[in-house]
């Protein structure tokens, strides 16, 4: 997705440690409301949780070109391999690999504390990007229902909102976007990177199938939406041969989606030893070209990579008719006065790490 948090947010949410202008859950003495495990998501923990705060201001300093996110969960079942956002719950005192798909933070009144903070005022009615962090379409959603509220509270306040996805439970809400749509811009973006269904249970274990997802876009283009597909990331050797790429864009055509918006692999510092620890047991022939990739601390493949693989895709964009670009490509969106405009709610300083995925998805919107 889609994904990922700005440090200083949750350095005050070390055990033991309390960021008064953060969650009010993590710390030590009691703003976790609760921990529930249920038979129905076997294996994961909720850990509910009040917030202080729903929007996060994003840095005029930051890369990120939006000034405003909301981010209902932390961490994400979804369970992605090569996920970003692994690295933030390392600042939870919980770790990036097995903890960051079975411990999830739940902020139970995000919606009310959403409510609240878009009625003032001082409320710009600035862009604000759902999906930036981890996943607000995760299993958990189905359970805590906290995205219709969001929702609610930002289109009656007259905030344009976007949204990207690999769940598929955002169709539930296609009705209430659909309406809220007609007040103000909404903007849905799906991120599908595997259509191989062996190969997407193995790399996303927690996804919906990719057939599922193109079924989402479906609908939200019937529902009246102009739906992003991202088709990233990329991995090489394992995604990007001429055939699957053409069969994921024949596909994503079919589905009707409006655009595509491709790129590589990244693998950053939290995630690198994840996925790596991944490819080892499960790819192990690939350890060696994917280290020739990613030598030591980079993150991104080389720029010969990420030619060849433009190469590679426009002759087939073009050939399924696709608007489709590299996510480097996208033009930047104008931040609404971040230089100039004090912030119009007191945030917690909280924002997201500027990832492709999420850049590039802003970008859009
Ligand atoms: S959907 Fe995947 S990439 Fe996005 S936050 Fe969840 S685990 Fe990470």
């Amino acid at each position: 997705m889609l994904c990922s948090t700005v440090r200083m947010r949750w350095n005050g949410q070390r055990v033991g440690e309390t960021d008064a202008a953060a969650l009010a859950g993590l710390d030590r003495d009691g703003g976790i409301v609760r921990s529930v495990t249920t038979p129905e998501f076997a294996g994961i923990t909720f850990h509910e949780v009040l917030a202080k705060s729903a929007l996060n201001h994003v840095p005029g300093a930051s890369a990120m070109p939006f000034d405003w996110t909301v981010n209902p969960y932390r961490g994400c079942s979804h369970a992605c391999v090569y996920c970003f956002a692994r690295g933030t719950h390392t600042y939870l005192d919980l770790d990036g690999g097995r903890d960051f798909d079975t411990q999830i933070v739940v902020k139970i009144n995000v919606a009310e504390v959403l409510a609240a903070e878009v009625r003032r005022g001082s409320w710009g009615r600035e862009h604000v990007a759902l999906g930036t962090n981890t996943d607000p379409y995760q299993r958990a959603e189905g359970r805590y229902r906290l995205m219709p509220g969001i929702i609610d509270a930002l289109a009656s306040s007259g905030t344009p909102l976007s949204i990207l996805t690999k769940g598929t439970l955002l169709r539930r809400d296609l009705p209430l976007l659909a309406a809220a749509h007609d007040e103000v811009d909404v903007s849905l973006a799906f991120s599908i990177a595997v259509f191989d269904d062996a190969l997407q249970s193995a790399l996303e274990p927690g996804t919906p199938t990719a057939a599922a997802r193109l079924a989402t876009v479906r609908a939200a283009a019937a529902a009246g939406f102009r739906p992003t597909v991202f088709l990233m990331p990329v991995l090489p050797h394992l995604t990007d041969s001429i055939a699957q790429l053409d069969d994921a864009l024949r596909r994503i055509r079919e589905a009707g989606a409006a655009r595509v918006v491709y790129g590589a692999l990244h693998l950053r510092p939290g995630v690198k030893p994840w996925f790596f620890s991944w490819l080892t047991r499960e790819r192990p022939e690939l350890v060696g070209s994917y280290r020739g990739l990613f030598p030591g601390v980079s993150a991104t493949t080389p720029a010969a990579y990420r030619q060849w693989l433009a190469r590679r895709m426009r002759p087939l964009l073009r050939a399924h008719r696709l608007d489709g670009r590299d996510e480097t490509e996208l033009p930047t969106r104008t931040r609404r006065g971040a230089a100039s405009a004090p912030p119009a709610v007191r945030t917690t300083g909280a924002s997201a790490v500027p990832t492709p995925q999420t850049t590039a998805a802003a970008r859009l919107f």
